[in-house]
């Protein structure tokens, strides 16, 4: 006898927490942890990280390397000149 059983005798109803750990994405269909979702507004994205980064022409290609990595092999090869990154930061008022 499990504690539910001992519970439901002593005449307490026990309801399963529901999961909400998981989320089905729209993009892919795939079932992955809701981390994987960028919160938006109250809940979270309904597009996954990995599919927001694929649009985004990103690629698991180069992931293991951090971007100073990157800046200093395209130095190696000849590139010079400006690099700007972008950052957006959007805020709900
Ligand atoms: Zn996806």
């Amino acid at each position: 006898m499990d504690n539910t059983d001992k519970l439901k005798l002593a005449g307490i109803t026990v309801k399963p927490v529901e999961a909400t750990t998981q989320k089905k994405g729209k993009c892919c269909g795939k079932t992955l942890p809701i981390e994987d979702f960028p919160i938006y507004g109250k809940g979270h994205r309904n597009t996954c990280i990995s599919c927001l980064r694929n649009e985004s022409g990103a690629t698991e290609k180069f992931k293991q390397y951090q971007s100073v990595e990157l800046i200093d092999e395209l130095r190696a090869r000849g590139y010079r000149g400006k690099l700007e990154k972008v950052i957006v930061k959007s805020f709900n008022l």
